[in-house]
């Protein structure tokens, strides 16, 4: 199986790329832009790995993509290139619109021209077997929920952020190219992800990190925002089964069944490290900021029989204790471009 992993250097798609060289079988190739978020230090130690080969190029070069599939014979997509950060995207929606819905359509439009049995057939509905486009999206493309209730596959789409619009935006895309073109798709939704490799803008990194320097811990509002934490490694493992079982056509959600509120992560990480609480410093909130997102999981859980296997105890303590232990891979991010970034945030 050869699988075109994009975004592959970021945190995610890097935690997947080594998930799936060290359980499978199987050849990667990884195209990443390298933009701010991408690291090729996430992936140093598969770097030389038989199976695994590395180009630096944009999802939205479609001679690129041409030439990608003529040469490794791609079988399977997995999207994780995006623009991710929501308030970079409050900031500079444009490049949100280029790379997740531009980029997403030219993946799709090179994938259905190489995957066809009949590649002069416009419509061909017939996909060789065993190829696959997987668009990994995010819980975020449903809204804001209140105290009650969960995400399923069949809440409505109600995106808030110019970040979620613009993957909203790529799940029809994906969606109308299974329902015009019967091109094997899926579309997985996931929750707030954590674990090693994460930029330090994402919370639980950020708080980590800035605690360690003993710096102020910026909180949006009151902090009482709730996410459905799920450890990365977890996510590698639900998109490794829809890769597998996911039946054509289908979104499935996943989440950690771990719902806490940012402020709660924020005092854990504090205790934790044995800092202070006085470092907290409470900001304006983000426009449009979800108050809660909650995924239910039984989908994915009762059809493809996967399972979270972290708590959110287990996966915090081994999270802290990473960045404990990796201290020169943040150092070498947190450089003038981040501190510039941060100083325009905070
Ligand atoms: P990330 O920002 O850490 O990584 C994104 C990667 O995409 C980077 O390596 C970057 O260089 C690459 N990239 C950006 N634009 C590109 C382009 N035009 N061409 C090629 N590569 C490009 O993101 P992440 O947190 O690893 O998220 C991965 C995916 O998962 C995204 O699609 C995101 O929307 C989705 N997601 C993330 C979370 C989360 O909690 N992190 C939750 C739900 C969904």
């Amino acid at each position: 199986m050869n699988i075109l992993v994009t975004g592959g250097a970021g945190f995610i798609g890097s935690n997947f790329v080594k998930y799936m060289l060290n359980t499978h079988d199987v050849n990667i190739v990884n195209l990443d832009d390298l933009t701010y978020a991408g690291n090729l230090k996430n992936l140093e130690d598969i770097e030389n790995h038989k199976s695994y080969n590395f180009i630096k190029g944009d999802i939205c070069d479609r001679s690129l993509l041409e030439q990608i599939f003529s040469q490794y014979k791609v079988d399977q997509v997995v999207n994780f290139a995006a623009e991710s950060h929501v308030d970079r995207s409050i900031e500079n929606p444009e490049i949100f619109l280029q790379t997740n819905v531009l980029g997403t359509q030219a993946l799709l439009d090179i994938s259905k021209k190489h995957w066809k049995i009949n590649p002069e057939d416009k419509y061909c509905k017939e996909y060789k077997q065993g190829v696959k486009f997987l668009q990994v999206s995010t819980d975020e493309v449903y809204g804001s929920l209140g105290k009650e209730g969960l995400f399923t596959e069949e809440t409505n789409l109600r995106p808030n952020s110019p970040y979620s619009a613009s993957k909203t935006s790529a799940d029809l895309l994906v969606r109308s190219y299974n329902k015009t073109y019967g091109m094997p798709v899926n579309i997985t939704r996931c929750s707030n992800n954590y674990g090693p490799y994460q930029f330090p803008e994402k919370l639980i990194p950020l708080m980590i990190n800035n605690c360690l320097n003993d710096k102020e811990l910026p909180v949006y509002g009151d902090g009482m925002q709730i996410r459905d934490w799920l450890h990365v490694k977890d996510h590698c493992t639900a998109i490794d089964t829809v890769l597998s079982k996911g039946l054509d056509g289908e979104v499935y959600n996943i989440g950690g069944n771990n719902e806490k509120a940012n402020i709660e992560i924020i005092k854990l990480i504090i205790e934790t490290l044995g800092k202070s609480e006085n470092l907290i410093k409470y900001v304006k909130d983000r426009p449009g900021h979800d108050r809660r997102y909650a995924i239910d999981n039984t989908k994915i859980t009762n059809e493809l029989g996967w399972e979270p296997s972290y708590t959110f105890e287990q996966g915090i303590k081994e999270t802290i204790e990473w960045y404990l232990n990796n201290s020169e891979w943040i150092k070498d991010i947190v450089n003038g471009d981040y501190v510039k970034y941060y100083s325009s945030m905070y």
